[in-house]
């Protein structure tokens, strides 16, 4: 059976142009880059170019500003706990309740040690309130770490708007964007793009590059204390001998993402649209999460009331169709998606919610074969829910009262 696989924001195949790229780092051109020798030296160039490749691709930025890391979990711990050490004096941070787990979890942990953090909510389209952000801007505050878009619903935040009200506020708060699901799918310039931000991450594993690489920006001059010590690489602020094939492939896969971004994404976000217009029109009581905000074009977050995403996809699996219900670090869980909490989705949604993640190797047969099955599986996964009408094709008249919900668009 054919893998048809729409969970690309979980991760990515490597792509074969990069795998090429890396092969020759694992058994020819080996070396230590910290090595005297003349072959290591050529590894050493080889490492340089890979970060200049990614300065480059980042809108022109210094290469002495990309830190490479093990992902970007490693990254934004990295900013978040660099910002903290490096500037004691003060201890509010501001963030959003919907980031990924290695952005929430790193503030927690702080919430632990005393800092104030101030959560900031979304709307029923996972929209910040700019409004509500300037209001938590104090001269306490640190750091602000807000992703650029979610990995759930593919919901875009204005980091360019954001990152310049923090520093025309005050120009010593430091600002992370946890880029992890933008780089390789929307442009980033941090040179004259975003030329607020002082540190942003990301992941090879999401842009077609192997696991096990990310990229940590850090601007000249942000005060962060190093995390791992033990060596001079990276100038000494993330010691350890540097994955050289891989830091090779993750800058391969920049340039790639970059060369083919206008057509690629043109490509992939007419699929997605495909994909959402067929599934709305064959599935009642459906709706898109996040419909009404600026949205990745790879990222469809639906959600089909009254049955449960896992049953979903399991049967989506036996048709070869990798999916996934909220992200690939909660499922396997049976917590309901803190993301769509946030955004206030009704309690029937939540629990029937999917997302399809697209890249470039999508195609529309793919769709097409998604928009066949789909229905089929939704329409009897549906017949054996306590709140729908066989008959009616619709849900009960008094479902939502049973569930003590009255919204259902
Ligand atoms: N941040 C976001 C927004 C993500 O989507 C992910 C992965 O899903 C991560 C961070 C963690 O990435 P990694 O697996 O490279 O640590």
């Amino acid at each position: 059976m054919k893998t048809i696989y729409l969970d690309n924001n979980a991760t990515t195949r490597v792509a074969p142009e990069v795998y090429e790229a890396m092969a020759p780092y694992f058994t020819e051109d080996y070396f230590n880059p910290s090595s005297m020798y003349e072959p290591a030296r050529q590894t050493s160039q080889a490492l340089g170019a890979a970060r200049k490749g990614v300065a480059d691709r980042l809108g022109g930025i210094d290469p002495r500003e990309v830190i490479f890391t093990g992902c970007a979990s490693e990254s934004n711990n990295a900013a978040i706990f660099g910002a903290a050490r490096g500037n004691p004096e003060r201890r509010h941070i501001i963030t959003t309740s919907v980031e990924h787990p290695a952005v929430i979890e790193v503030c927690r942990e702080l919430e632990r040690e005393g800092y104030k953090v101030t959560w900031l909510g979304v709307d029923r389209d996972g929209n910040l309130n700019v409004r509500e952000f300037i209001q938590a801007l104090s001269p306490a505050t640190l750091m602000v770490s807000i992703m650029h878009a979610n990995n759930e619903t593919g919901v875009v935040f204005p980091i360019d708007q954001l990152s310049r009200i923090a520093k025309q506020t005050d120009p010593s708060i430091i600002f992370h964007t946890d880029a992890t699901q933008t780089v390789g799918k929307l442009p980033i310039d941090l040179v004259s793009g975003l030329p607020y931000v002082d540190m942003l991450s990301f992941s090879g594993h999401k842009l077609h590059a192997p696991k096990g690489v990310g990229v940590l920006f850090l601007r000249k001059g942000t005060r962060v204390r190093p995390y791992l010590f033990g060596g001079h690489q990276a100038e000494g602020r993330r010691a350890g001998t540097e994955n050289v094939p891989y830091i090779i492939g993750i800058s391969k896969a920049l340039e790639l993402a970059t060369e083919r971004m206008d057509e690629d994404e043109a490509r992939v976000g007419k699929l997605r649209d495909r994909l959402e217009a067929g599934l709305m029109e064959r599935i009642p009581a459906a709706q898109v999460n996040g419909k009404g905000a600026e949205r990745l074009p790879n990222t469809l977050n639906i959600a089909f009331h009254y049955i449960e995403g896992e049953g979903m996809l399991f049967q989506l699996s036996g048709l070869g169709i990798c999916a996934s219900s909220g992200s690939a670090c909660t499922s396997g869980s049976l917590e309901p998606s803190h993301v769509l909490r946030a955004m206030k989705v009704p309690f029937t949604a939540i629990h029937g919610s999917l997302r399809f993640s697209l890249s470039r190797y999508n195609t529309e047969d793919e769709i097409d074969y998604v928009l066949e099955h789909l229905p089929k599986v939704v329409a009897n996964l549906r017949k054996l829910s306590p709140y729908w009408d066989n008959e009616k094709n619709a849900p009960r008249a008094d479902a939502d009262a049973r569930l003590g919900q009255t919204h259902l668009k």
